[in-house]
């Protein structure tokens, strides 16, 4: 080597050498505007306030000495603050327009994925949104989803479909196959097989058409695995592109799960296979979790699989920050798309508040009903979704921007492009 161009290379590494020294000091300092290799979102569906809180009094063996010092994974997360989940046509937002907003920054109506509030829900298409998941693809960076719902089902789909109808899974799963997701694992078997496969016995094709799109991603080369058996013997450092389908429709509850671990792995296990796999991409990943069953508990005032679904969600947080302590150029954030069940954490009576007890219950999907003498609420079918604001908690690189006052969904998008600099 000539001695000129050496001593230009020593320059160069000397200055490399010393911007990485200050870039890691913004990132143990104030951490303001320091930008993440590795962005994680993690979606409680339906997971408000009160079912975290219910949660850790479950953690704590329902004793209130105990209850004092009982953290959630997600309550020692470094910051955190509170989040409005309005839609663009609705103060109740269901999971499309609410991962639509988080993927995307863009408000939409009801029903609607990745398209904007142009859109007429199962009328007419709107505008198509570039989610950060794609932006995320196109400087480079692996990208996965996680969740215990379908695949297809509105939250994850927010990152990757662009639909005016979130019921058009058959669509929705055609056009996964065409997102070149590096993780994919979930639920939703029947929108991946055709009405003649044999393949798995019990699961019905749910498809419009007689395709059988799992044969897609054997064709590009992702490694298919469709039990939990065949889940634990994936190798994540020696695998690219893994697609995991569980179930025909939505996974196992986690209470029901439990039993049946070679059927289907824990959301916790799923992460760490997502973080595992990903992280061999030295550009970075992005990768988005959801404990997607909260909610369904929530719409079926199910306190025991509400509770279990969100302690299992906070085992995947944990898992996420296990990953990012080793990693720690990695912005984690946990949040939620809305709260379901307009869950009442309350002593039934004034004898139970004065034992100190407490008789939660779900109070949305109630009508006041009112006669003589009378005056009280019946359920009228399912719980619903709540407009209440939600939690949102955040570590890492660019975390300090969650906790600025109230957030809209929206920002959570700006928040994980800006840490990507995308
Ligand atoms: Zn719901």
């Amino acid at each position: 080597m000539d001695s000129r161009l050496f001593s230009a290379c020593l320059l160069l590494s000397v200055f490399l050498a010393s911007s990485t020294i200050a870039l890691g000091g913004a990132d143990n300092g104030a951490g303001d505007n320091a930008s993440a290799k590795n962005v994680i979102i993690m979606i409680g569906d339906g997971m408000g306030f009160p079912q975290m809180t219910l949660a850790r009094i479950e953690m704590s063996g329902e004793n209130l000495t105990r209850y004092a010092s009982t953290e959630l994974a997600m309550d020692g997360m470094k910051h955190s603050g509170y989040v409005s989940t309005q839609s663009a046509n609705s103060f109740v937002t269901d999971s499309a327009p609410a991962a639509t907003a988080i993927a995307t920054g863009v408000k939409t109506n009801n029903g609607v994925i990745g398209q904007d509030a142009s859109a007429i829900p199962k009328v007419k298409d709107g505008k198509n949104l570039t989610t950060i998941l794609e932006l995320a693809q196109k400087a480079g960076l692996s990208t996965g989803l996680v969740t215990t719902t379908r695949i297809t089902h509105a939250t994850p789909a927010g990152f990757y479909a662009h639909v005016d109808n979130r019921d058009n899974e058959s669509e929705i799963a055609d056009q996964l196959a065409q997102s070149n997701v590096d993780v994919i694992l979930g639920g939703g078997l029947q929108y991946f097989i055709g009405k003649n496969d044999t393949l798995f016995p019990g699961i019905e094709s749910r498809r419009t058409d007689n395709r059988t799109v799992l044969a897609d991603f054997a064709r590009m080369g992702y490694v298919s695995v469709f039990n939990g058996t065949a889940f634990n013997s994936v190798d994540g450092n020696k695998t690219e592109k893994l697609l995991g389908l569980f179930d025909g429709s939505h996974m196992l509850y986690e209470l029901q799960r439990e039993s049946f671990p070679e059927k289907e792995p824990s959301l916790a296990e799923m992460t760490e296979m997502a973080t595992t796999i990903l992280s061999k991409n030295h550009r970075g990943f992005f990768l988005m979790v959801e404990g997607g069953r909260i909610d369904h508990a929530g719409h079926e005032r199910n306190l025991s699989h509400n509770v279990a679904d969100t302690l299992a969600f906070d085992d995947a947080v944990n898992s996420a920050l296990d990953f990012a302590r080793q990693n720690n150029d990695t912005l984690v954030i946990v949040t939620a798309d809305h709260e379901c069940g307009g869950l009442v954490l309350q002593p039934e009576n004034l004898q139970d508040y004065e034992d100190g007890l407490i008789d939660p219950l779900f109070a949305s999907g109630t009508a006041h009903v009112t006669g003589p003498g009378y005056d009280f609420m019946v359920a009228t079918g399912e719980a619903t979704h709540t407009a209440v604001d939600v939690p949102i908690m955040a570590s890492g690189p660019g975390s300090e921007l969650v906790s600025e006052g109230r957030l809209d969904n929206t920002q959570i998008f700006e928040i994980m492009r800006e840490a990507l600099n995308l």
